[in-house]
């Protein structure tokens, strides 16, 4: 079986879904350009539980909708991807044998840090699908050990994705047209991050919040970065970073995707 690389993807604002940009189009030619996958882990910025992972059970993920403010199409989109109970039931037993304690959620469904980038890779929600959630608190490192954890998925088709996004500040982001300049405080956390990520700099990516220029304002809290450290800790301990988009939207947002294969 062709292993599968794993995936960062900046999912940027759910508009994404309908608008045209640069990000949109990569993502529409990602999934034709990746051997098709068996099954689909997606650890969102957009699920975080207290003290554990959780791993959703959900044999019809619901698509939720959790955003406000945006065009009612956007609210009517449905990602009907099948759950994948079975893979949750594997990555469970995977994170308790690396002494992870897992929650084990019967219905959470997919957020739009899934469904969004998923509905353009896959638009026939034809793949089994689940997420696995983010530990609120918990630090990169910590994370990249959950990704750890989890690789053995990739053996049996699993794609892993990690979905935030490379640079995350709202409030520097609102009215701003989606061409907007990039300002510096932006451009250059993104420099920073892609010189570490492609020399495989792990301890000065788990330290980018006190190395990184700008790395607080670009993550006033953390949880748009951290997917991508589960993604790297999911790929091989050598696998090689390729920045495979790179695009900003709104002037704040990078929205940059690696694949680590
Ligand atoms: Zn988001």
């Amino acid at each position: 079986m062709t292993k599968l690389p794993t995936l960062f993807i900046s999912h940027g604002s759910p508009m994404l879904a309908i608008l045209d940009s640069p990000a949109r189009r990569f993502l529409l030619e990602l999934g034709n350009q990746l051997p098709r996958p068996r099954a689909i882990v997606v650890v969102s910025a957009h699920w975080e539980s207290s003290g554990a992972p959780a791993a959703s059970f959900a044999a019809q993920p619901a698509t939720i909708h959790d955003f406000g403010g945006f065009p009612a199409a956007l609210g009517e989109i449905e990602y009907p991807a099948i759950g994948a109970p079975e893979v949750a039931a594997q990555a469970s037993r995977l994170l308790e044998q690396a002494g992870l304690p897992v929650q084990r959620s019967a219905d959470r469904g997919l957020d739009h840090g899934a469904w969004v980038p998923l509905s353009l890779m896959y638009p026939d929600a034809g793949i089994p699908t689940m997420q696995i959630s983010l530990v609120r608190g918990a630090t990169p490192a910590e994370h990249y050990r959950i990704g750890q954890a989890l690789a053995p998925l990739r053996d049996q088709g699993a794609l892993i994705i990690g979905s935030g996004s490379l640079t995350h500040n709202l409030h520097e982001v609102w009215g701003n047209p989606i061409d907007a300049n990039v300002p510096a405080w932006v451009s250059e956390f993104d420099a920073w991050m892609t010189t570490r990520l492609l020399a495989n700099q792990r301890d000065a990516l788990f330290n980018y919040r006190q190395q990184a220029p700008f790395a607080v304002r670009n993550h006033p809290t953390e949880e748009h970065l951290l997917p991508l450290f589960v993604a790297m800790g999911a790929a091989d301990a050598d696998a090689i970073a390729q920045r495979i988009h790179a695009s900003y939207q709104y002037g704040a947002l990078a929205m940059d995707a690696y694949a680590f294969n």
